[in-house]
């Protein structure tokens, strides 16, 4: 797949250019009104309510600072013993294993040092600028109080935990994301409702948090139905060539488009497959629990980060996400995840109480190595591939519809959101 970073061609001349977009979770939405709003005649296409696929549950972190890929050096060793643990943060059931061999073991390659620094590389240049692209998108959409910049505060229980982590940290520094490391006190000082267990903090002053993601993308797609942009709610089907351009069929009726987007989440690889083109990518079920009407415990993003969580003050309640889980798509979700969530949950934020919750399972849709797929697909001009954004795909959102939109439309100068 081309990489489209720095490729620009030169502008205009596009207006009116029919592009199909399918899929309407968070990342095929603002690519869709990023391509609207330069002049694009855009079709979003889902089978549901848009934003009700993995966007809806997602825990509302803006992390660029997040450049450390999923496979790290060292992760081989440390997945056996994570296996054998109930409430390790992940879960493969053996009867898939077969199935997730093959991008397991591209996984496990991703992991090399070389590989690695690659992947932190690549996904610093998509990560860039993302809180202050996102500040932007919703000023311009008119939900300026869904994104809260009040930085994230990552937590552990002591150094043996923390240095676990140093990999990540150092790249951290690396790609210049500045953090204050904080003891028990200053940790108290920012959060007083974090339980005795964690004494250690890392902050990223300038990070952010969306504080109602599902609210976020229905915003964007009013927005870019306000700008003329058509919503066509079917299943597609695998596009196909035609004169100029492709067609594509939804829910047995033809359309045709000179560009087609697939933007499809975790759902992308079989509609490719069809037409050659073999996607590594894997969903990894994640899951939260939703505390209604708690008493807001916290006032920014939380990461207990030795239990892979993330805790987050959302406008209907704290939510509490996490969990990889390697199972497939068609597998009902296992409410014993969701259970371990919610009993760490109330360990460590006594102020939760008795307030009851709800639980959610969602598909991130995953590379082996971490990096989404972002660009016109090699061979098949018209088409192309905004999909694999795993544990990032809110964050990278805004840079990929750019991204895609500079590539198809040619770059603009505008200094607004996308
Ligand atoms: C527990 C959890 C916490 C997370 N926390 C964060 C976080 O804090 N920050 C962050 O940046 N990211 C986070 N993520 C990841 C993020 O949610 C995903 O990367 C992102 O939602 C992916 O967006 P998407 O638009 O690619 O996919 P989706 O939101 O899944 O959208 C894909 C859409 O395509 C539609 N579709 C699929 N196939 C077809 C078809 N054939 N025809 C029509 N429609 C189709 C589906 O209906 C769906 O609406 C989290 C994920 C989970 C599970």
């Amino acid at each position: 797949m081309r990489d489209t970073t720095g490729t620009y061609s030169a502008g205009g001349g596009h207006s009116g250019m029919r592009v199909a977009v399918i899929g309407a979770g968070i990342v095929g939405a603002v690519t869709a009104y990023t391509l609207c709003r330069r002049g694009a005649q855009v079709t979003l296409i889902d089978r549901d309510e848009p934003g009700s696929g993995c966007s809806y549950g997602n825990s509302g972190a803006i992390s660029p600072g997040s450049v450390a890929p999923l496979a790290m050096p060292g992760i081989l060793k440390s997945v056996p013993g994570m296996l054998l643990d109930p409430e390790s943060p992940l879960r493969l059931p053996l009867s898939y294993l077969p199935r997730a061999l093959p991008w397991l073991a591209r996984f496990v390659a991703a992991s090399r040092a070389s590989a690695v620094a690659d992947a932190a590389r690549r996904l610093a240049a998509l990560h860039a600028g993302a809180v202050e692209r996102h500040l932007a998108l919703a000023r311009e959409i008119g939900v300026p109080e869904l994104v809260l910049q009040r930085g994230h505060l990552h937590l552990y229980p002591d150094e043996a935990a923390l240095a676990k982590d140093a990999g990540g940290w150092r790249l951290r520094e690396q790609y210049g994301y500045r953090f204050e490391k904080l003891d028990r006190e200053g940790i108290l000082a920012l959060e007083p409702g974090v339980g005795p267990r964690y004494r250690i903090g890392l902050f990223l002053a300038d990070h952010a948090t969306v504080l109602n993601p599902l609210r976020y993308v229905q915003a964007v797609v009013r927005a870019y139905r306000a700008r003329g942009g058509a919503l066509l709610r079917g299943h597609a089907g695998t596009p196909q060539r035609a004169d100029g351009g492709w067609s594509l069929t939804v829910d047995g009726a033809r359309h045709d488009f000179q560009h087609v987007v697939v933007a499809a989440g975790a759902w992308t690889p079989p509609l490719l497959r069809p037409l050659g083109v073999r996607l590594q990518l894997e969903s990894q079920r994640g899951y939260h629990v939703q505390f209604q009407g708690a008493s807001p415990t916290i006032s920014r993003t939380v990461v207990l980060a030795d239990r892979k969580i993330f805790v987050t003050p959302m406008e209907e309640g704290l939510r509490v996400g996490g969990t990889v889980e390697i199972a497939g798509l068609s597998r009902a979700p296992d409410p014993r995840r969701g259970q371990v969530l919610e009993r760490i949950a109330r360990e460590t934020f006594a102020g939760i109480g008795q307030a009851p919750s709800t639980q959610w399972m969602g598909h991130r849709p995953c590379m082996p190595d971490s990096v989404p797929v972002i660009g016109e697909v090699p061979g098949q001009p018209g088409l192309w591939l905004a999909a694999g954004h795993g544990h990032l795909g809110l964050t990278d959102s805004v840079n990929t519809a750019v991204r895609i939109a500079d590539a198809m439309l040619g770059e603009t100068r505008s200094s607004a959101a996308a």
